[in-house]
């Protein structure tokens, strides 16, 4: 099922939350054991990240250094074809515009769409790590608008290439992302969301938000969307931060601020226990208020680890 369905029919606030392919090399049985706990809450879909290539350097000795290009965390579509088959929930595959010509994400779309998979989340990608700045694929999309586009196109029915006759339209449900504090690269908030409409306008159907600590940032930028047009669900994305090691690199990393009150509080910290108890009880206000305000579904960001995801939404479902 769709996941607009989902909330187009939702009679209150819907869970749903975020999984990461394991890194090459490990057991799916980690998947199961992100997944496990959260069943019990009846999540409505659950999204799996795609992760682009890394640049890597092989020590080949005798000071030689051999440049490979290495996907750490593969699976992303195997996955969500499994968490459909074992645990009968609704998947989101992410798909980007890095790496990805046209072609290889027509041929990535009728993949979903031959699995039975009916959404997907359009993004652009972040730039490799060895690059100053996101470089499209030759033929590829430099921006998740013209992603979202071809998507639409395929929904037609509409092919890259004519030869196609009588071709079979996808029915793929469209998501997009959205920042509350805007995106790292945007020249300010407003323009981001000029940009954001233009998403909207190709054919994003729901829009989920980068993870965010102050709800009245999201509330404004709510209201800043609306104005702006834009009458698609804006789902909050939440994530409880747990160890002294998010707290470095969360607010750099996602280009977003904590705010005073929890700031104070974590400063506090010394050791993880600590962290996680102030940055489970936050994210339980958080959705609490969230909730009350009637927002459509909270999207839980676990990064693998879902025994907080769980604590907070014992609390709040
Ligand atoms: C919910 C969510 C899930 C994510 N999942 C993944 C994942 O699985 N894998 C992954 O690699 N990354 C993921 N990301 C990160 C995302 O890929 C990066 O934030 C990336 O830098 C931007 O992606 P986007 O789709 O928002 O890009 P875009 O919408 O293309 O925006 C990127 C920047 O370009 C500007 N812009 C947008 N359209 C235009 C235009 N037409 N012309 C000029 N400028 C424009 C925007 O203002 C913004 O600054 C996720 C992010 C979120 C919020």
């Amino acid at each position: 099922m769709k996941v607009i369905d989902h909330l187009q029919r939702a009679k209150g606030t819907l869970l749903s939350f975020e999984i990461l392919p394991p890194l090459k090399g490990k057991d799916i049985r980690s998947i199961y054991e992100g997944i496990d706990p959260l069943m019990d809450f009846k999540p409505s879909f659950i999204n799996v990240t795609y992760h682009r290539e890394e640049v890597v350097y092989q020590d080949m000795g005798q000071g030689l250094l051999r440049k490979i290009r290495l996907r750490k965390r593969p699976g992303t579509v195997g996955i969500c074809a499994m968490i459909k088959a074992k645990y009968e929930v609704d998947t989101v595959p992410h798909l980007i515009c890095g790496g990805f010509s046209r072609e290889d994400t027509e041929d990535a779309l009728i993949e979903l769409n031959f699995l039975g998979i009916d959404n997907v989340l359009a993004l652009r990608g972040d730039a490799i790590k060895s690059e100053p700045a996101f470089i499209p694929e030759r033929d590829g999309h430099a921006h998740a608008e013209d992603l979202i586009r071809q998507i639409s196109s395929l929904n037609k029915g509409k092919y890259l290439h004519d030869e196609e006759q009588e071709a079979a339209p996808t029915d793929l449900c469209i998501g997009a992302a959205c920042y509350p504090e805007k995106h790292a690269e945007a020249l300010n908030l407003s323009t981001d969301i000029a940009y954001l409409k233009r998403k909207v306008d190709a054919g994003a159907q729901y829009l989920v938000t980068q993870m965010f600590f102050d709800n009245a940032r999201f509330f404004r930028f709510v209201e800043l969307c609306r104005a702006e047009g834009i009458q698609v669900p804006i789902i909050p994305g939440l994530k409880p931060l747990t160890t002294l090691k998010h707290i470095a690199f969360i607010p750099k990393t996602f280009s977003i601020d904590l705010p005073d009150a929890f700031a104070r509080e974590l400063m506090k910290c010394t050791t993880d226990a600590q962290v996680k108890k102030v940055g489970v009880e936050w994210s339980i206000q958080q959705a609490r208020e969230l909730k009350a305000a009637g927002v459509p579904c909270l999207h839980f960001y676990t990064m693998g680890k879902s025994e907080a995801v769980r604590a907070i939404a014992s609390q709040v479902f």
